[in-house]
């Protein structure tokens, strides 16, 4: 069991009031509050150790490098990748897609090949694969999803042939909340010799994962949906992987020696990491981690899993309620339409009611088309939400319901 109360305290923000109201925040799929732990950091850095990283003989910047560096390899430790160099530092999990998209895509994907998708994936799992069909006529293919918003695994079986490059799918649904039999996914990939790369933005904060056991090629997530500093994402590579791929992005830190006829890179992980990074994030990010990991991951899934099936049971006592998403393995997220009230206008009267949900179509335009919706009120919960406050919200979503 998790002490709420006493977890709350550690979370400034929640005390807050809203139109005079005591917040209550539900939009956590789309960012988390920060710990104080973590602002305190962020302060502390600055306060003291800033300095920019690996360039430095003095004190300060090796200091800031240590911490830097220490972080790459608290986030090894999250999740068990078998070597810090297989963490790149990057601005979220929007930018590690891109960079995989990128490096891997130009090196590896010709005209003609064909990468594997999923019906649920957020936009920036599919709008990179669309830039670089401007440079290579490579083909999408989605696999579909069930009523339930479950991946069709069959469909998906039946997608590899001998032009199958790629594999890059969600972890957890960030509308559906569904959480995909990833094993399963990667073993039949693999049975191609197909890499697989998982988009662990919702996962992450929720599930414990294991690289090595899942065996995955690629991990990308982002700090700030796991209680940490926005603008510092991580992409986890299979270092055979890595090795093979040319740099993202050129500029400082990323290279070995330069000159005007050739230029040679760094080592990994830094051959992926142009220009000053995000140190103090990175700092603060492993401070995150050390919070969530003390609170307890399975402690936090537990209790989020609890307020899910709490939330879901109350709802469905709302005339009109539609859920979209009944995965038998579903995270801490509820999309849901009520009648023909408009998603918009429920968000912004629950939000008057001081309760922050997210509305519209989750950066998932084709999930929704899916759906045969505009949009949906999306309400995501986290480590310091509570019964109470699922209470607070559903009896709001009565009352706007009753307005219309
Ligand atoms: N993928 C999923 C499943 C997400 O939920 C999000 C964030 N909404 C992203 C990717 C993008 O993450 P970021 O904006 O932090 O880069």
């Amino acid at each position: 069991m998790l002490d709420t109360e006493k977890i709350r305290g550690d979370f400034p923000i929640l005390s807050r009031e809203v139109y005079g109201k005591p917040l209550i925040y539900f939009d956590n799929a789309a960012t988390t509050q920060k710990p104080i732990c973590v602002i305190d950091k962020i302060t502390e850095e600055y306060y003291n150790t800033n300095a920019n990283v690996h360039r430095g003989v003095h004190y300060l910047s090796q200091e800031a490098t240590e911490a830097h560096e220490a972080s790459r390899k608290r986030v090894q430790k999250f999740i068990n990748a078998s070597d810090s160099k297989e963490i790149i530092f990057t601005r979220g999990t929007t930018e590690a897609i891109n960079l995989v998209v990128s490096s891997f895509g130009n090196t590896f994907l010709k005209d003609g090949d064909e990468v594997i998708l999923s019906e649920m994936e957020h936009h920036a799992n599919i709008v990179p694969w669309q830039l670089l069909q401007n440079y290579r006529k490579i083909k999408l293919r989605i696999v579909p999803i069930n009523d339930k918003g479950e991946l069709d695994i069959e469909t998906y079986r039946k997608l590899f042939n001998e032009k199958t490059k790629f594999v890059s799918i969600s972890h957890m649904s960030n509308v559906l909340g569904s959480i995909n039999p990833v094993r399963d996914l990667i073993d039949i990939a693999h049975g191609y010799g197909i890499p697989v790369l998982l988009d662990g933005a919702q996962a992450a904060p929720h599930v414990s994962v294991d690289v090595q056991a899942l065996d995955v090629d690629f991990y990308v997530l982002s700090a700030h949906k796991i209680y940490g500093p926005t603008g510092i994402g991580v992409l986890y590579g299979k270092e055979k992987w890595l090795d093979k791929m040319p740099p993202y992005q050129g500029g400082g830190e990323m290279i070995a020696h330069v000159s005007f006829n050739r230029t040679t890179f760094n080592e990994l992980p830094y051959k992926f990491e142009a220009g000053t990074p995000d140190y103090i994030g990175t700092t603060a990010f492993a401070t995150a981690l050390d919070y969530v990991e003390g609170v307890g991951l399975d402690k936090i899934a537990a209790h989020e899993h609890e307020l899910l099936a709490y939330a879901t049971n109350q709802l469905m006592t709302v005339g009109g309620m539609h859920i979209y998403g009944t995965a038998q393995n579903k995270g801490s997220v509820i999309s849901f339409n009520v009648g023909n009230i408009h998603h918009y206008d429920m968000g912004m009267l629950l939000d008057k009611f001081g309760i922050a949900v997210r509305t519209g179509h989750h950066c998932a335009q084709p999930l929704m088309e899916r759906l045969g919706v505009e949009g949906t009120v999306r309400a995501s919960f986290a480590m310091y939400n509570t019964k109470e406050e699922i209470d607070a919200f559903v009896t709001a979503v009565k009352r706007v319901s009753k307005m219309f």
